[in-house]
């Protein structure tokens, strides 16, 4: 059997976790799990978990590991054999999440091949969120100044509305930010630890820092 490429794409709110997973996904034919997609998805549905998450999210804490671990070893376990491996973009967010991910991999035989730190300063960050717009169809990604789609407001590929994340707007980054400086960022020292953290500069363009993870995939 074909060895799994099993990522992990780390880093704060802003970082560019979702272009990359976005390239990762097309160009390795990795699954890529989401969970800020998939709490989204949930609290668009009204579904009970959604209903649960919604407060959490929109006022940027963090939804409880329980609740968040329970989500992902669902999905992990439901990914088809077909797949090259799987691209997490936004678990694990606290060392109790890398723990059970440690403990749910080990059960399906199987580890992660590297943690891709993406660096960004809180400059870059805030820039970047008070100006991203998502797609409400297809999730694709814009950026008011950087990346305006060519009709105002609407997805250059679906034609969908664009709008702005609730927990995008100005009040709510900063939260986002110290969230992750105080419960994610001890992550990176954790994976150091395991000699598998390989950090990257997010600051550049989507294409330049697609182009230093695969330098550090073909190692
Ligand atoms: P994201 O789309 O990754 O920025 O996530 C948006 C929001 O969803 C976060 O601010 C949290 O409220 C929640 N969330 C996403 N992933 C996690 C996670 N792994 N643990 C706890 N909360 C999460």
């Amino acid at each position: 059997m074909m060895e799994k490429i099993n990522l992990v794409l780390l880093g704060p709110p802003g970082a560019g976790k979702g272009t990359q997973a976005e390239i990762l996904r097309e160009r390795l034919s990795l699954e890529h799990l989401s969970t800020g997609d998939i709490l989204r998805a949930e609290m668009k549905k009204g579904s009970e978990l959604g209903q649960k998450a919604k407060e959490f999210v929109e006022s940027g804490q963090l939804v409880p590991d329980e609740i968040i671990i329970g989500m992902i070893r669902e999905r992990l376990k439901a990914i088809p054999d077909e797949k090259k491996g799987f691209l997490l973009d936004g678990f694990p967010r606290t060392v109790a999440q890398a723990q059970a991910l440690d403990d749910l991999l080990q059960e399906l035989g199987q580890k992660l091949t590297a943690v891709i730190y993406l660096k960004v300063s809180w400059e870059v960050v805030k820039m970047r969120l008070t100006g991203r717009l998502i797609c409400r169809s297809c999730g694709a990604i814009y950026h008011k100044i950087n990346k305006p789609p060519k009709e105002d407001m609407r997805c250059d590929l679906c034609g969908g509305d664009l709008y702005q994340r609730e927990d995008d707007k100005e009040e709510v980054i900063k939260k986002r930010f110290d969230v992750y400086t105080q419960q994610t960022a001890p992550l990176i020292e954790f994976y150091r630890e395991k000699g598998i953290l390989y950090e990257v500069n997010s600051e550049t363009s989507p294409e330049d820092t697609y182009h230093q993870i695969s330098e550090i995939l073909s190692q």
